[in-house]
């Protein structure tokens, strides 16, 4: 019996166990914050993620570590892979922590993105903003997710305001992309070398936080595929990656350009527990622990509506048919992911029928604070 030690218990903790119990597998969490989501299923050592003698307690009882979390802090994850496999590779953590060191990275691969510029003074800012050009955003090259840590600077009259507001932490200047639609790619790779690739997903964001994954994107061209695996093969090459890999790219006139990598389960991969043959949960646990990996194919039309800040009617929701409910057992607070919802159907219509019946449920029960603007903006396209 393998147990599997994940740094993180949240949802994506949560959901690994959910996808690893079937196939024999045991969990233990390690989460600072007592009572994450992931512990209703498995026990949680409750410890800061440097505290290395919890960290060396914690190896003791399990056979291999991975992570739901990519700011586990990397020497953490080198001192537990001095006495037990640790998948994803340290390494991993390494190049996606810090947006100037994971551009640098897609750059020596040969893979585009977006114009940028290391930032450490308001003098540095302002040759940047020459540079690249306006509109541009500014961000803290760490612990920067779900649009925390970032100001636009529309024009030049911001560049101050934007440096006051993010000055004393290392930085990264973004030229600010037009981009066509924002998509991403789950790729995953097993330690003897094996990869699969899930189908381009599009997702949708606002205010910096993931609201809508639709898979496989819509009018997908083979090309674009086949771009985006290739960019992802030679991320996960690089690395001699295990485990699932995401990538979020911009689709733009000129192609793909890369915006940034989560070496883990990711988000816009929800929607493969039930529209895709195997899971990317259960493919990642597949990869860490030798299986061979599970089929990609998926299983009609796919969307994931992610659940932010207030909890909706289930009811309500669950009398859509088709509609599946995932629920963190997290406690509601403003833009926090409580849980998603994934349908999948037969055609393209279908789906836009009941992302329509979705999308009125949510605006419309009285229950449902905090769901109007993107909703409508997003669903009902007006
Ligand atoms: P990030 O934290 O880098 O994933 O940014 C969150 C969201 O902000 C992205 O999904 C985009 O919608 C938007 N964004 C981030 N960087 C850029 C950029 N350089 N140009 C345009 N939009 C961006």
């Amino acid at each position: 019996m393998t147990t599997i030690g994940v740094l993180g218990a949240g949802q994506l903790g949560w959901m690994l166990a959910l996808a690893g119990y079937p196939l024999g597998f045991r969990f233990h969490f390690l989460d600072p914050v007592p009572g994450s989501p992931a512990s209703c299923l498995a026990p949680q050592k409750v410890a800061d993620y440097a505290d290395q003698a919890a960290l060396a307690y914690f190896a003791r009882g399990v056979d291999l570590v991975t992570y739901e979390f990519e700011n586990v802090p990397v020497e953490s994850a080198r001192f537990l892979e001095r006495r037990l496999p640790v998948y994803p590779p340290p390494l991993a953590l390494e190049k996606a922590q810090d947006r100037l060191i994971e551009k640098d990275f897609f750059r020596s691969l040969g893979i585009p993105t977006v114009a940028y510029r290391a930032v450490q003074s308001l003098e540095d800012l302002r040759v940047g903003v020459e540079e690249i050009g306006l509109p541009a955003l500014l961000k803290t090259r760490r612990m920067g997710y779900d649009g925390k840590g970032q100001v636009m600077i529309a024009d030049e009259a911001m560049i101050d305001s934007a440096w006051e507001t993010l000055k004393g932490a290392p930085l990264i200047l973004e030229a600010f992309t037009k981009f066509r639609r924002e998509l991403s790619v789950l790729a995953v790779r097993s330690a003897s070398g094996q990869c699969v690739f899930y189908p381009l997903v599009e997702n949708h964001h606002r205010e910096g936080i993931l609201r809508l994954s639709l898979a496989p994107v819509p009018d997908l061209e083979v090309k674009l595929q086949n771009t985006a695996e290739m960019y992802a093969a030679r991320v996960m090459e690089a690395l001699d990656y295990v485990g699932v890999l995401a990538i979020e790219f911009f689709q733009t006139d000129e192609g793909l350009l890369a915006n940034e990598m989560a070496p883990r389960v990711h988000n816009s991969g929800h929607w493969t527990i039930e529209g895709a043959v195997t899971s990317q949960f259960e493919n990642h646990l597949r990869a860490i622990t030798g299986y061979p990996l599970g089929a990609v194919a998926v299983n009609g039309w796919c969307a994931m509506i992610n659940l932010i800040g207030s909890v909706p009617e289930f009811p309500d929701l669950l009398s859509i048919p088709g509609v599946h409910l995932h629920w963190y057992h997290k406690t509601a607070r403003p833009n926090r992911k409580l849980g998603h919802l994934t349908m999948v159907v037969s055609d393209p219509e279908a789906l836009n029928a009941m992302l329509r019946q979705v999308g009125e449920k949510l605006l419309l029960h009285p229950n449902n604070g905090g769901w109007g603007a993107w909703v409508k903006e997003l669903l009902f396209h007006e």
